[in-house]
């Protein structure tokens, strides 16, 4: 079959299932089972799909057909200046989370030497990005799963940056090695009973454990926040993303232990998505 018909035959399939970007979604799943990009196919529309890459084409239409996100079927995703490896073990990372990166990015200039940790790092997204912006920084990062520790690993070295890296896996209450200069978390944060109302593509597909905030939505938060004050070093900053209706709730527990709230930062649906704070007393 040429691979013009076998992309608007996959079209057809996802439009009638409801699929936003179907047209889009199939062009990405053949290309990811011909392995060219995108335009190869676009220049190469006569040229023909064999049989078993045809049928591992539908069987991924298929799959797309039932909701599953197109960053898992093809397992990767664009965040920041980079690409994710991401598998249905990790969040798949999000825009909104790339303000994390620019605040970051903001605070500390090229100049500066920080170790900083992040709790939580599912795929590597936020960690990995910081240390391919700034050469002198090194990280730690921990996270309860192994699965995400695998993943993280592999982007790690991808990105060229396993030197600077070091990743347990680990629970939040168990971990007390070292003193950093930054903390970075984006937590599991929804309410247990809220999981529910999220689009269905989430719920479905997306690991429960990387959205899971308990019934209050900020317990893991408010772990963070406590090992954090253990963690940092005085003076050292604790960047949080959390949900748009957590800013006064989090903002006490932050002060609580002893951080001095910077400044709470918007995302680009104008939602409260980020909390920078410092460090100021024991
Ligand atoms: N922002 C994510 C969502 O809306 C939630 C991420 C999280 O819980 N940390 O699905």
């Amino acid at each position: 079959m040429r691979l013009d018909i076998a992309i608007n035959k996959g079209c057809e399939k996802l439009k009638k299932s409801n699929t936003n970007s179907a047209m889009l979604d199939s062009e990405l799943l053949l290309s990811k089972v011909i392995n060219k990009s995108r335009e190869f196919i676009i220049l190469n529309l006569k040229q023909k799909i064999n049989e078993k890459d045809y049928n591992h084409f539908q069987e991924l239409i298929n799959q797309r057909s039932k909701g599953k996100p197109i960053a898992y079927l093809i397992g990767k995703k664009l965040f920041w200046k980079y690409e994710f490896e991401v598998n249905d073990r990790v969040l798949i990372p999000r825009p909104d989370t790339e303000i994390v990166i620019e605040y970051v990015l903001n605070i500390y200039k090229k100049k500066n030497k920080i170790h900083f940790l992040d709790i939580g790092f599912g795929s590597g997204c936020i960690l990995l990005s910081i240390l391919k912006e700034r050469k002198d920084f090194k990280a730690t990062g921990i996270d309860i799963s192994k699965h995400a520790l695998k993943v993280c690993n592999i982007n790690a070295y991808k990105l060229g940056v396993k030197n600077r890296v070091k990743l347990f896996k680990s629970d939040i209450d168990k971990f007390s090695k070292g003193k950093y200069d930054l903390i970075i978390s984006n937590p599991p944060y929804i309410k247990k009973l809220d999981l529910r109302y999220l689009d269905k593509e989430v719920i479905k597909f997306e690991p429960k454990i990387a959205l899971n905030g308990g019934l209050d939505g900020t317990s893991e938060i408010r772990k963070v926040v406590k090992k954090s004050s253990e963690l940092i070093k005085n003076g050292g900053k604790l960047i949080l993303e959390i949900a748009f209706n957590q800013k006064e709730e989090v903002k006490q527990v932050l002060k609580n232990n002893g951080f001095y709230i910077n400044s709470v930062i918007k995302d680009l649906a104008k939602n409260d998505r980020c909390i920078i704070s410092t460090k100021i007393e024991k």
